[in-house]
């Protein structure tokens, strides 16, 4: 079995919000705290193997961005590491940030926000190789024709400026810049989220078959479970800052096990006996600020007992083996309905 390409050990990110100057000065005064931290993300472990595609799934404000940017080395963890290769991404700051920047690259949910309308696409697929070195200017031209080739549009495009393309198009200038460095590990950060279905569909199959020509590894991002689905071969779903539960796509898709997945698959519209059928998630995700105690989706589990509003659950094998789950239903026979 080979190494994992990426391993992410006990990370926790914190963000902490210092009060203003009049505030502090108050505080000092009075003795009070009015600082406030959120807790992004507790206690995330998980490794992805070469050549393999991770979903991250969950609601807005579960965390799995923040996970995304730490992979990438936009944000340091507070605690915990972040190995690449097997080099501790948490080193790579300073000196070599450099070849941290080359071998992950990320993928933006908003394509026309992440190129520079100012510049030809051409230029802009060319410039992260031509300023590490990877690529000399007389082959630029070369290359950024058959990578807008690879991903489905003509060489010629290469003197045209973003405004000039559809959304899908400019996600496929995206994922080329992003292979114009040749990159270890892709992020893609719901890179088809603002996309319309259709257009969805192509860059999902462009992906797909990238993917198979070039032997990617990628961490996947997204709200949808439907569209992880056909590209992903494991999936962790995140809830508050945590990993609920984490499975092989064909497994999760098949037999959820964690409460939360289960109203995760439940809140898609399905269209079964001609009428649209599906239940939200009860109640909001809670603030990070303030998280529940015990476990954290405890307000909104139609399976809650006493148990879950005072104890932490941990990842650990299902019972039924395969997947990791984080719930007390897992846990042998002292499991919620017992306790409640
Ligand atoms: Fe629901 Fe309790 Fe499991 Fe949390 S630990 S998901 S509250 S049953």
């Amino acid at each position: 079995m080979s190494a994992p390409l990426l391993t992410v050990k006990a990370v926790h990110k914190r963000f902490t919000r210092k009060p203003g100057l009049v505030t502090q000065g108050i505080d000092r005064l009075t003795g009070r705290q009015s600082g406030s931290t959120v807790h992004a993300l507790s206690d995330i472990t998980l490794s992805v193997d070469p050549g393999e595609v991770l979903g991250l799934v969950g609601e807005s404000g579960c965390g799995k961005s923040t996970l995304g940017r730490i992979i990438s080395g936009i944000y340091s963890p507070s605690d915990g590491h972040v190995f690449l290769d097997g080099e501790p991404v948490a080193a790579v700051y300073g000196d070599t940030v450099k070849k941290l920047t080359t071998e992950v690259q990320m993928i933006h949910q908003d394509p026309f926000a992440s190129l520079n309308p100012r510049m030809k696409v051409g230029e802009t697929i060319a410039e992260g190789p031509r300023v590490h070195g990877l690529l000399k200017p007389k082959e630029a031209l070369n290359r950024v024709r058959s990578l807008l080739e690879k991903v489905g549009l003509e060489g010629a495009y290469a003197d045209r400026l973003p405004h000039q393309f559809s959304g899908g198009q400019r996600q496929r200038v995206a994922i080329a810049r992003a292979l114009a460095m040749e990159p270890k590990l892709l992020v893609l950060d719901e890179a088809v989220a603002s996309l319309d279905v259709s257009i969805q569909a192509q860059v999902l199959n462009l992906f797909m078959e990238l993917r198979k020509e070039l032997d990617l590894t990628a961490v996947f991002i997204s709200h949808d479970l439907s569209v992880v689905r056909h590209v992903c071969d494991r999936v962790a779903i995140m809830y508050l800052g945590r990993i609920v539960e984490l499975a092989t796509a064909a497994e999760l898709y098949q037999n959820p096990k964690h409460p939360y997945t289960k109203a995760l698959f439940g809140s898609i519209p399905t269209l079964g006996t001609g009428r649209a059928n599906f239940q939200p998630i009860k109640g909001e995700i809670p603030s990070p600020l303030n998280p529940p105690k015990g476990c954290a989706f405890h307000p909104r589990c139609p399976m809650a007992g006493p148990r879950c509003k005072v104890e932490l659950p941990t990842l650990r094998p299902s019972k039924e083996g395969g997947a990791h789950v984080a719930c007390h239903l897992n846990d042998g026979g002292t499991g919620i309905t017992e306790a409640a």
